[in-house]
C-alpha cells in the first residue's frame, strides 16, 4: 500500500491517461442573467462574518459593484436607491468557502470532468481552491475561465512543485502532466538540486500563473530555506509538504514556508534521523514513540505560531486512510495514525497555530452530493475540539491567508470581495449544518444551488 502523500498530495494522474491540452474553454453553468449592475441588499440575515466574532443577527448587507459596501443592523439605514432586496430573514450568510487542498485535475483529467468537479465544488458553497499540484496547462486555462462572477466555478489558485531531481525522474505520476517535457525540466515540474539556478527556477514557475511553489520531496533543509526565500521575494507562497525529506518540519518552518501540510507526517519531527527519499518515510513514522505532547513536537508546534505557519492537517483525508490501515494487520504501527493527528491538531489550535481546512479529497460528483470540505469542518469540531466558529474560520479567513488572498477574500466586511455562501440553518449550533447551502454568492453575482442536476451524468 502507499502511502497517502505519494497516492494523494502530488496529485499528478496516477494513471497513464495522456493530458491532451484543450484549445477550447470551457463553459461553466452560469446564472440565468447578470445581476450585479444594481446594488444588492441582503437583509434580514445572521451574519457569520469569518473571523470569529459571534453571529449578528437581523443584518443587512448590501453589494455594489462585487464588494461589499456596508454592514448594519436591519432598518438602522436607508438601502440604496435601486438596490435589489434579497430577504434572507432566517438565514445565514457565511464568507464562500475554501477548500485549501484539492487537485482539479487529478483525477479529473478531462474538461468535462474537470467542469463537472469545479461545478460541484461551487455549489457545496466554495467560491475558492488551493490547488495543490497538477496539469499547470490545463489549470492556467481552468483559472481564467473561473475569474468571471457569472462562473458556477471557485477561483483557482495553483503551485508548481519542486522537489529532488530523482523524485521527479522516478514517480510516473509526472508524466501525463509534463505535457511533452522531461519532469524535473518543466517550469511547473521542476527538480532542484545545489547547482540550480533558483532565482530563474522561481521566475519561470512564476510565469505559469502560479501563485504558489510547493515543495514536495527530496529537498534538504539547505535548499528549501533557499527556495523560500527567493519565492516570497518574488511574491510567491510558499506550500510545503509537513516533512520535505530529509528536511524535517521544523526545517521547513525555520525556512519561512506558508503553509505546511498533513498533520501525520509530522510525526516525523520526532525522528533522530530523517529519511533521505520517500521511499523510507512511511515505516520511519513512530506515533506510539512520538506523543503529541513529547518535547520535539511541543517544540515544532510553538515555532509554528510564534512565526504564524499554518498548519493543515487534512484530517478527513486521515480518516479515511486510517479506516484502510485497520483492516491491515502489518501495519499495525500506522493504526495509532489518526488519534494522533487528531490530537495534534487540537494541540495546535490551543498553542495558537493557524489551522486552514483542506480536503486534499474535494468530493466525487458522481456519487456525492456535497464536497467534503463540510466534513473536514465537521472532524475539526468533533474530533480537535474546535468551536463552530474557529472550524468556519479555517474554511474562510485562514483559507485566504494560506493562498494570500485575505486582502479581498476569507471574511465578510466592508471593502472585501463579495464571495458568500447563505445556509438555511445555523452552523453555529451544529457545524453539520454548512451543508444546508442555499444560495452562493461570486462577486456580488448570486447563483442558486443546483446541484446535483447541474451537469449531465457523462460529465461526472
Ligand atoms: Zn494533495
Amino acid at each position: 500500500m502507499r502511502p497517502i502523500c505519494a497516492v494523494l498530495c502530488l496529485g499528478l494522474a496516477a494513471s497513464c491517461h495522456r493530458v491532451t491540452p484543450v484549445a477550447v474553454e470551457p463553459q461553466p453553468s452560469a446564472s440565468s442573467a447578470p445581476n450585479r449592475v444594481l446594488p444588492l441588499a441582503f437583509t434580514n440575515v445572521t451574519l457569520i462574518d469569518g473571523s470569529g466574532s459571534p453571529p449578528r443577527t437581523g443584518t443587512t448587507v448590501i453589494v455594489s459593484g462585487g464588494r461589499v459596501s456596508g454592514i448594519f443592523a436591519t432598518g438602522s439605514r436607508a438601502l440604496p436607491e435601486n438596490a435589489r432586496v434579497v430577504d434572507l430573514a432566517g438565514k445565514f450568510l457565511l464568507p464562500g468557502f475554501i477548500d485549501a487542498h484539492v487537485h482539479i485535475t487529478y483525477p479529473f483529467t478531462t474538461r468535462p470532468r474537470q467542469d463537472s468537479i469545479l461545478t460541484f465544488l461551487f455549489h457545496g458553497g466554495i467560491t475558492s481552491v488551493r490547488d495543490m499540484a497538477g496539469d499547470v496547462v490545463a489549470l492556467s486555462a481552468l483559472k481564467q475561465t473561473a475569474r468571471a462572477p457569472s462562473a458556477a466555478w471557485p477561483q483557482i489558485y495553483y503551485s508548481v512543485i519542486m522537489a529532488g531531481a530523482e523524485f521527479l525522474r522516478t514517480d510516473r505520476r509526472t508524466v501525463p502532466v509534463a505535457h511533452g517535457m522531461t519532469p524535473g525540466e518543466a517550469p511547473w515540474l521542476r527538480a532542484i538540486n545545489d547547482s540550480t539556478d533558483i532565482p530563474l527556477a522561481i521566475e519561470v514557475a512564476r510565469w505559469t500563473g502560479a501563485t504558489a511553489i510547493k515543495l514536495y520531496a527530496e529537498l534538504p533543509a539547505s535548499l528549501v530555506a533557499k527556495l523560500s526565500d527567493e519565492a516570497h521575494r518574488q511574491g510567491l507562497k510558499v506550500w510545503s509538504h509537513s516533512a520535505i525529506i530529509p528536511a524535517r518540519p521544523s526545517d521547513a518552518v525555520a525556512a519561512g514556508v506558508d503553509v505546511l501540510s498533513h498533520g501525520d507526517v509530522m510525526v516525523l519531527e520526532g525522528n533522530d534521523t530523517m529519511p533521505a527519499t520517500l521511499a523510507g518515510w512511511n515505516s520511519a513514522r513512530r506515533y506510539a514513540a512520538v506523543p503529541v505532547e513529547s518535547p520535539a513536537i511541543t517544540r515544532l508546534l510553538e515555532q509554528m505560531a510564534r512565526r504564524g505557519t499554518i498548519l493543515e492537517p487534512t484530517l478527513y483525508v486521515i480518516r479515511r486512510s486510517g479506516a484502510r490501515m485497520r483492516q491491515d494487520t502489518t501495519r499495525r504501527a500506522l493504526w495509532p495514525m489518526e488519534d494522533w493527528s487528531y490530537a495534534l491538531t487540537r494541540r495546535a489550535q490551543g498553542l495558537g497555530v493557524p489551522v486552514v481546512a483542506g480536503t486534499d479529497l474535494m468530493g466525487w460528483p458522481a456519487t456525492d452530493s456535497l464536497p467534503y470540505i463540510h466534513d473536514e469542518m465537521e472532524l475539526l469540531v468533533s474530533k480537535a475540539g474546535f468551536s463552530p466558529l474557529q472550524a468556519i474560520t479555517a474554511a474562510t479567513l485562514n483559507g485566504a491567508r494560506s493562498i494570500g488572498i485575505e486582502k479581498d477574500y476569507g471574511t465578510v466586511a466592508v471593502g472585501k470581495v463579495a464571495d458568500f455562501v447563505i445556509l438555511r440553518s445555523d452552523p453555529t449550533v451544529d457545524i453539520r449544518n454548512t451543508r444546508t447551502v442555499d444560495l452562493i454568492v461570486k462577486e456580488g453575482e448570486v447563483h442558486n444551488r443546483t446541484w446535483p442536476g447541474a451537469l449531465s451524468s457523462q460529465a461526472r
